[in-house]
């Protein structure tokens, strides 16, 4: 199997002398091309005559990908009908694991050689023990050439360099909290699904705030004590500083962490302290799913509601539903937490294939935040301003009383509109169906979409007109202008994406708070991510009805999660907390339901509107995405594909219909939807309706199979 799109492997003569198995790493020829690729399972396909078959090249050093890996693998191909190869290559990001460090150390009997000023320094510095070359070359102050010359001379001979450990033992005898009699039932079963040694799936739900945190830890802990590893599946990892931290302070040491980011260099070294198992617990983003555990005892999927994890490019998969697939495959436990658990996971309690642990109240009696709804049209802001005189006293009050407060608003930048006050001329993307977005700091309009940007211009680009361009409707950036024309004296702190671009700076934020050094936070959707901020009391949520636009099947209960995770940040200490939405419907369902927290009873009633029409996830869903150059070009290939659309019992076929983003990217798309009955997959369906079509050039089909954006 090569990590490229290919249907499938390729088969290639093991030479004489050479033996290969399955997950062996070799190097072929492809084309004129040598590449790495991984001898996969199965029979060869025997397309290609002996006699014309081309050998491996070389078998390469280093430890077999392991059979749950492959298995893994061919898993995802199959479920999202992507090129199995794309998937490994996933699963190789990892730059080829090298066996060991290697270094230099002087031979037990060095010949005779002629001996130079740098060659003795090279000698001297070899004296305490072995080195790797470039830090040979370094202490000695010589050239690689030197070092070069002494091992063709025999002088100095490689050596494996032992590393120092990077990962230190968590101490899983460390006494965690004394929990609750709720939380201790939880742990106990989450300990006994850890004992087990069986795949099991468990939601730990619980309000904001019950301590499923601390419960989950409790499995770690359990895992660790059984000397097994445990990965942690987070969605945002570059905001996960608070979550490290409690780690920290719980086991003594820090995880490993696995994410995109990592330089090459500690991914190297975190993935194979990963295999040797020297790593026992990871956290990481959707790619640490594919990491060589050779002993994974549980898997926990923090957050699992989290749209995060699905990924929206190149293999599209959904990393929660995938970490279960891993537990299944090495009869792991895995646990999926949320306090607002998606009603996919719900469906799943309900018909009894995962089972759940409930923790019904917030630690150390702390109450939930009361919600009150402001009814926009009654109480409005001024005109050009998006604080109604509700929450600008309550914020008032809040500071007054020296706790926090927190502004919520799920948009980036200063303004989502620039509109010519002239001529109506509204500055749109012209890569995509979409409005250029004003950040003001940088002085600059972008597009979220394709990251295009521009300068903000001075006059209208339409009709000339100069100081004309004005900005409609709020992003963070203008509500923290208005928040400190209002509140002078606050100490303002903004949490966006924009602000907060790692880590460490997520970090340093949590404990810029937990210190009281900042008095109100202004924050974007990252402020909803399991932050514990005890000193914040109100929560207030500038546009509560902005995600219930348009027609996605799940724009009510993501709502309903977002605004309940963002509630909660408040009141989770002594302190009760309150929130208030701002918004133009209290009568809508979201609103109701947030006002009473009352999750329960809207997910029953979601689930009720969902079910007849077999809606996911009490039925199936696939996209199919047709995207090419031309409006006309889209158009066609779309009209062709459903013109070849299966038809049968159970399923239906939707649309093509314009996407809502029709263009994106300087691309034209056109949508289809596939929808089933539960009990009927959508890749036998899909599987030969694509083989099918003859794509003409620059027209590609996406399939996006359980959606949850319909972009
Ligand atoms: P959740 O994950 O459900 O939002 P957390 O685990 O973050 O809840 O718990 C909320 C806060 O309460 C945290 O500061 C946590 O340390 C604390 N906490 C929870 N349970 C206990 C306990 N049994 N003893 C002491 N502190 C606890
Ligand atoms: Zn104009
Ligand atoms: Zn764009």
């Amino acid at each position: 199997m090569l990590p490229y799109p290919f249907a499938g492997p390729f088969d290639y003569r093991v030479p004489h002398g050479m033996t290969v198995a399955p997950g062996d790493l070799v190097q072929v020829p492809l084309g004129p091309r040598a590449v790495v690729g991984v001898v996969w399972d199965g029979e060869p396909d025997g397309s290609v005559g002996d006699n014309r078959l081309r050998p491996i090249a070389a078998q390469l050093d280093v430890p077999p990908m392991r059979a749950d890996i492959r298995q893994l693998i061919d898993w995802i191909a199959a479920y999202t009908l992507s090129p199995p190869g794309e998937v490994l290559a996933m699963a190789l990001r990892v730059p080829p694991p090298v066996a060991a460090a290697t270094g230099w150390q002087i031979a037990d009997t060095p010949p005779e050689f002629r001996q130079t000023a740098a060659r003795a320094r090279v000698m001297a510095a070899l004296a305490n023990g072995p080195l790797a070359g470039p830090a040979l070359a370094a202490a000695a102050e010589v050239t690689h050439a030197v070092v070069r010359g002494l091992a063709d001379a025999g002088v100095i001979v490689p050596v494996a360099l032992a590393h120092a450990p990077a990962f230190a033992r968590p101490d899983f005898d460390r006494p965690g909290p004394v929990l609750s009699d709720s939380q201790e039932t939880a742990a106990a079963a989450l300990r006994d699904s850890v004992a087990a040694r069986a795949f099991s799936v468990t939601l730990l739900d619980g309000v904001t705030g019950s301590g499923k945190t601390e419960v989950y830890q409790e499995a770690i802990a359990a895992c660790l004590r059984a000397g097994r590893q445990a990965l942690v599946l987070l969605p945002e990892i570059a905001l996960s500083g608070q979550w490290l931290d409690r780690f920290t302070r719980r086991f003594g040491v820090a995880p490993a962490v696995w994410h995109s980011d990592l330089s090459s260099k500690t991914r190297r070294t975190t993935w194979r302290a990963v295999q040797s198992a020297e790593a026992s617990v990871v956290v990481g983003a959707r790619s640490a799913l594919f990491l060589p555990f050779p002993d994974l005892g549980l898997v926990v999927i923090d957050e699992e509601h989290e749209t995060a994890f699905k990924q929206e490019d190149g293999v599209i998969y959904h990393a929660r539903d995938m970490a279960v697939v891993r537990a299944r495959l090495c009869a792991a436990p895995a646990i999926l937490v949320s306090a607002t658990p998606s009603l996919e996971t719900i469906a799943n309690v309900e018909a009894g294939r995962y089972r759940r642990l409930h923790l019904p109240d917030r630690h150390g009696g702390a109450l939930m935040p009361e919600v009150v709804l402001v009814d926009l049209r009654q109480t409005p802001p001024t005109r050009g301003h998006f604080i109604s005189p509700p929450l600008e006293q309550a914020v008032a009050d809040t500071l007054a009383r020296g706790e926090q407060a927190m502004l919520f608003l799920n948009r980036r930048g200063y303004a989502p509109l620039t509109l010519c006050r002239t001529c109506g001329h509204r500055m749109a993307c012209p890569n995509c169906t979409a409005w250029l977005v004003e950040h003001r700091a940088r002085r600059q309009l972008q597009c979220h979409h394709c990251g295009h940007t521009v300068p903000i211009p001075e006059a209208c680009p339409e009709c000339g007109s100069a100081h004309s361009l004005t900005p409609v409707g709020p992003g963070v950036e203008r509500i923290t202008e208005e928040a400190a024309a209002a509140f002078p004296l606050a100490r303002v702190l903004v949490m966006a994406s924009d602000t907060l671009t790692g880590p460490d700076s997520a970090a340093a934020a949590a404990r810029q708070i937990e210190a009281r050094e900042v008095d109100l936070i202004i924050g974007t959707q990252i402020v909803a991510k399991g932050w514990h901020f005890p000193h914040l009391t109100l929560v207030g949520v500038i546009d509560a009805d902005l995600g219930l636009g348009g027609g996605d099947l799940r724009a009510a209960e993501r709502t309903v999660q977002l605004l309940h995770q963002v509630a909660g940040r408040a009141g989770r200490a002594e302190a009760p907390g309150r929130v208030l939405l701002q918004t133009f419907s209290p009568e809508h369902k979201v609103m109701q339901a947030l006002a009473h927290g009352d999750l329960a009873g809207f997910m029953a009633a979601e689930a009720a509107e969902r079910r007849p029409g077999h809606w996911p996830p009490y039925g199936r869903l696939a996209a199919l995405i047709v995207s090419a150059d031309s409006a006309e070009a889209a158009d066609i290939a779309a009209r062709e594909l459903s013109r070849s659309a299966p038809s049968g019992e159970g399923f239906s076929i939707l649309g093509p219909a314009p996407a809502p983003l029709s263009i994106l990217r300087g691309r034209h798309r056109r949508r289809l939807l596939l929808k089933t009955r539960r009990d009927i997959a959508v890749q036998g369906i899909l599987r030969p309706w694509l083989a099918m079509q003859t794509t003409p050039r620059g027209v590609e089909i996406d399939v996006d199979v359980d959606p949850i954006s319909f972009l």
